[in-house]
């Protein structure tokens, strides 16, 4: 009987404990959970367009294929090697299009392209690959830019820049992604308006340095930014 009542007693011991267990990990949980809620969702609520803003610059602004890989994925395809330059509309002489601004207007980066034929007549043409090269970067970028596709190219016999990048902005659609291998006169995309806050025409870039942020687009400061027909009439295909 003692032996018994002692057993009685135990599991009744062992029944409260893990009872109390249970209830105190329910506790925890909940309290975890409050305040989860409470530190993150206002901070997000309220902050959301700075958030959103350093997210863009911190994660979406640089290519999503790194710079170490360059070497071998180009050494693997040498097919997609640089053979020269054309222009992204009109292949391969922009032919029925003209630039609406140059470089270096009001600080612009690049260049935008437009259809002689005016207005948006031109939304939705074809825009081509500048050169054979590496698509790095293929993404709706927030703000002012749109779609965007920067593209990599490797010019052997250019010991002074064996990299450049191509930059194609506002695009209505892309066809590529990042880590596709594009040949010159490729059609990659089609000229846009950024969602609608433009009238249609393609931002080119032609950059020296290649692997910087997406950027502002204008600014004082053109390192590592070429003029884009320049840098293509010095450099059309052989
Ligand atoms: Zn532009």
């Amino acid at each position: 009987m003692k032996f018994k009542s002692f057993l009685v007693v135990i599991t009744i011991l062992l029944f409260f404990q893990i009872t109390d267990f249970t209830q105190i990990l329910k506790g925890v949980t909940a309290q975890v959970n409050t305040e989860a809620s409470f530190q993150e969702v206002p901070e997000k609520a309220d902050n959301w367009e700075r958030i959103m803003h350093r997210d863009t610059e911190a994660n979406d602004m640089f290519p999503t294929i790194p710079i170490q890989h360059y070497d071998s994925i180009f050494g693997y395809n040498r097919q997609f090697f640089s053979d020269g330059f054309d222009y992204p509309v009109g292949i391969p002489n922009a032919e029925g299009y003209f630039k609406a601004q140059n470089f270096g207007d009001d600080l612009h980066l690049g260049e935008d392209w437009n259809a002689v034929t005016g207005g948006n007549t031109d939304l939705g043409d074809p825009v081509h690959a500048v050169s054979n090269g590496l698509v790095t970067f293929s993404k709706d970028v927030c703000c002012g830019w749109g779609n965007v596709i920067r593209v990599v190219h490797y010019i052997p016999d250019n010991p002074e820049h064996p990299f450049v990048e191509s930059v194609y902005a506002h695009l209505n659609n892309r066809r590529v992604q990042a880590g596709d291998l594009v040949m010159r006169g490729e059609k990659i995309g089609s000229i846009g308006n950024a969602n609608g806050r433009y009238m249609a025409h393609l931002h080119l870039e032609l950059r020296s340095f290649i692997n910087m942020s997406l950027g502002p687009g204008y600014s004082k400061d053109i390192f590592g930014f070429f003029v884009p027909t320049d840098f293509i009439e010095k450099n059309r295909p052989h």
